[in-house]
């Protein structure tokens, strides 16, 4: 069982850690120059290296790929979410690791900590509706710092020992979140500004007009907003970048972005379990894939692939570094359309012409005055993600009214008790108290194409 003792708080990086990720950074930039070919040659060593591992360590690869170990890996089987917190326990390669303990050490969470000294854990809901647990080892999770080191060298950001960089981070402060823990981490050439999107947009504004940062970036759906209060007058920052994460960046917030500072912003993908997968050059021409680190196969809902220029109905991720919890051909419910051209800065790495569909999944109720109340999809994250439930849907029935789809509550789930939250939640944010029901289902529900909706937001008419 874990224990509260086993567990060091971690404040800052130190020395070893910091050159490490340095290190890996240079590592990094030094692979934007390969060919096309030196890539796949990569991918294909990389990946056979963890395959061998994960045959070797992992019970549940080695039954779940039996008689596929040499065969390539367009035909290996799909590894749903469902499918990974079912089996957790076999699939992680360190035997002493069970689901059971980790969950119940992100439930006692409070900043930055170490899972028995050894091991870094997040929670996400993600697209499916489905809580994730994923976990790394500290060195896999330095990974996750020099793949976001890449990004800052591709904005164009300068580090300097003289001048601390002023970073803010509209994203979320909770500390089993991945983005939270960056929050309890402290850098030495950065001052940083966490936010939360669910604080109220004024308290947002106030914060950061006071902080003045140079560098600013969070979720895209509130960085659209904060980019109108600054249109309007009201948020008064001049930062040098923008950059968006999350959600996905669309077409009028970039054009407001442009507008608010005077630059375009740099649209980030990635997730929770696969770390950062793909981010926009200079050129702002789509999201290069960071295939030096993940395999990114978009496909349709048959597994098949999808070409360049077509988007697909999944993505199917095989993360090169996570040994620890090893990822191969993970199912995300992106939908992605590939560049069939490549990039005028000559990166070899593949572009991400459009990630569609994650506004989508954010709910509009009426206000007190009559106004629309955005709920970022987080809100309802972060309040059933954690709850004693197998996984969740949010159905918005009506303007006003608002369904969650239990699945498999265990024993301690106290409906009347999440019902009062979730309210307290809306009205917090100045929305007229919603009609709100729990129905319990037995299993998560598909649209006509087989894919789960996690949010269902009314269809916007504007
Ligand atoms: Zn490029």
């Amino acid at each position: 069982m874990s224990n509260k003792t086993n567990h060091t708080a971690v404040k800052s990086l130190n020395i070893f850690q910091i050159l490490k990720m340095l290190w890996n950074a240079r590592k990094l930039h030094s692979h934007e120059k390969w060919s096309r070919e030196k890539i796949k040659k990569h991918q294909e060593k990389k990946l056979r290296k963890l395959r061998d591992y994960a045959y070797a360590h992992s019970p549940f690869y080695k039954r779940f790929h039996q008689g596929l170990e040499n065969h390539p890996l367009h035909e290996l089987p799909v590894l749903t979410k469902q499918e990974l917190m079912r089996s957790w326990d076999e699939i992680v390669t360190d035997k002493s690791l069970h689901l059971k303990d980790v969950e119940q050490f992100l439930n006692n969470l409070k900043g930055f900590e170490l899972y028995n000294n050894k091991y870094v854990a997040f929670a996400t809901g993600g697209t499916t509706g489905v809580k994730g647990i994923t976990i790394y080892n500290k060195e896999e999770w330095l990974n996750i710092f020099s793949q976001s080191a890449r990004l800052t060298k591709w904005i164009g950001i300068k580090f300097s020992l003289g001048k601390k960089l002023r970073f803010a981070a509209v994203q979320s402060k909770l500390p089993w979140h991945i983005a939270g823990a960056a929050s309890f981490i402290k850098f030495p050439f950065t001052k940083t500004l966490p936010l939360d999107v669910t604080e109220p947009m004024e308290q947002q504004i106030n914060e950061l007009n006071e902080f003045r940062p140079d560098n600013f970036g969070g979720f895209a759906g509130n960085i659209h907003l904060l980019a109108l209060e600054q249109i309007k007058g009201s948020l008064k920052i001049s930062p040098k970048t923008v950059t968006t994460t999350a959600e996905t960046l669309k077409k009028e917030a970039r054009e407001d972005i442009e507008k608010a500072w005077g630059f375009k912003p740099f649209e980030a993908y990635g997730s929770t379990e696969i770390g950062e997968a793909a981010a926009e050059c200079a050129q702002h021409k789509g999201l290069h894939i960071f295939e030096d680190v993940i395999i990114l196969e978009i496909v349709d809902n048959d597994n098949q692939p999808v070409p360049p220029g077509k988007t697909g109905s999944k993505v199917l991720a095989t993360v090169l570094w996570n040994y620890t919890l090893p990822f191969i051909r993970y199912e995300l419910s992106d939908h992605i359309k590939l560049s069939p051209d490549p990039c005028p800065c000559g990166r070899p790495f593949q572009l991400i012409q459009e990630i569609q569909g994650r506004e989508e999944n954010v709910i509009y109720l009426p206000g007190e005055g009559g106004e629309k109340v955005r709920i970022e999809p987080d809100i309802l994250f972060d309040n059933l993600v954690l709850l004693p439930i197998d996984g969740w849907q949010v159905v918005q029935e009506k303007e006003d009214t608002i369904t969650f789809l239990i699945l498999v509550p265990h024993d301690n789930f106290n409906e009347k008790e999440f019902l009062k939250k979730m309210n307290d939640e809306f009205v917090k944010r100045g929305a007229k108290s919603p009609n709100l029901k729990v129905e319990y289902i037995k299993e998560l529900r598909h649209t006509k194409l087989g894919k789960t909706i996690t949010i269902q937001a009314l269809k916007k008419s504007e």
